[in-house]
């Protein structure tokens, strides 16, 4: 039974629903759904909708799903589904702005376009602006908070904040901030100060690191990238391929046979409780065998079914 009703909301211009369904905004299309699901028309409906929520309830950002997994019972609370097609990219003072919904992709293209070096990483990251900001998302040599000048976020109380890099503690796959605070903030743009670089050459490197990743990752199916941080000075999926676990499938969560650190939901019947419990099989092992403990990369949330 949910706490708030529908009715509680008002002038809101984005779409709420309530116990709603959220695999397909997941891209293991698995998991269960939210109490609250909101999809705010803009940064303003959104403070909007925060305003209004009562204190007591959670808030979890989701972007495109692509580093999250939610267990089928749900999460409780509000989720905010950021990723927006139509969200603004501009250039001003030298620097490339983005709303935090805008694709990962489509940032490194405009970047390209607009003579930006050093963004081309990004076309491989099928996540959000905002989801590659809280994971510091980053793949060959590139890392996304290397690029930043600054960004906005929304707090819990529906109020706007700018802050710098020098606000947060960034290492790999992870941001924090300096003094601890910030729980349940929220991304909402982002300044991105690229180096100069060269259209062509940009463009011909997205397309040479698209052909890479589609070589040896399986994007044909269900996944949510890497499962597991590399381990330092090691890899994760090296770890894993040396441990047999190559093709070991657990319900409809499978290791993938093209990419050992992947977990694919190939026919599309995985539950969050299958690839979870994989996780946990693939960890275990690898640390009988290997000696090494594997850390998790993608983010588990929500209550077991
Ligand atoms: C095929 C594939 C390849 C991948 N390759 C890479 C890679 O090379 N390098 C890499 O780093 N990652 C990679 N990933 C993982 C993933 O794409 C990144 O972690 C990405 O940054 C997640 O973005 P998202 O919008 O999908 O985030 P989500 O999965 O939606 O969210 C991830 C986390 O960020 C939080 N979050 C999302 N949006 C916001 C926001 N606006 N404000 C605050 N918090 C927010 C969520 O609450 C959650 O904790 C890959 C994934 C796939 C499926």
């Amino acid at each position: 039974m949910n706490m708030v009703e529908a009715t509680h909301f008002t002038g809101l211009r984005g779409k709420l629903s309530l116990d709603a369904p959220l695999a397909r905004h997941t891209t293991w299309r698995a998991g269960g759904g939210a109490d609250i699901v909101f999809t705010p028309a803009d940064r303003d409906d959104l403070a909007a909708f925060l305003r209004q929520l009562p204190i007591f309830e959670q808030v979890t950002a989701l972007g495109l799903g692509s580093n999250t997994l939610i267990r089928d019972g749900g999460v409780r609370g509000a989720v905010i589904l950021m990723h927006d097609p139509g969200g603004v990219l501009a250039v001003a003072d030298g620097l490339v702005y983005g709303e935090a919904g805008v694709a990962c992709p489509k940032l490194a293209r405009f970047a390209a376009l607009h003579g930006c070096g050093e963004a081309e990483f990004l076309a491989g990251i099928p996540g959000t602006i905002g989801g590659a900001l809280a994971m510091n998302a980053g793949c060959y040599g590139g890392e996304t908070w290397a690029c930043v000048a600054r960004v906005e976020v929304l707090q819990r109380d529906g109020t706007f904040v700018v802050r710098t890099p020098k606000d947060y503690e960034i290492a790999y796959r992870s941001v924090r901030r300096v003094d601890g605070r910030g729980q349940g903030e929220i991304f909402t743009a982002a300044w991105f100060s690229f180096p100069a670089g060269e259209t062509l050459q940009a463009r011909a490197r997205i397309k040479d690191l698209l052909a890479r990743r589609l070589a040896t990752q399986p994007l044909d199916v269900p996944n949510a990238g890497s499962v597991f941080r590399n381990p330092s000075g090691d890899h994760a999926a090296r770890l894993i391929e040396s441990a047999g676990l190559k093709g070991h499938a657990i319900g409809g969560a499978r290791v993938s046979e093209k990419h050992a650190n992947f977990i694919v939901n190939a026919e599309r019947r995985a539950t969050a409780a299958d690839i979870e419990a994989l996780i946990l099989h693939v960890r275990r092992t690898v640390a009988e065998k290997t000696g090494v403990v594997l850390e998790p990369e993608v983010r588990i949330i929500g209550e077991a079914a």
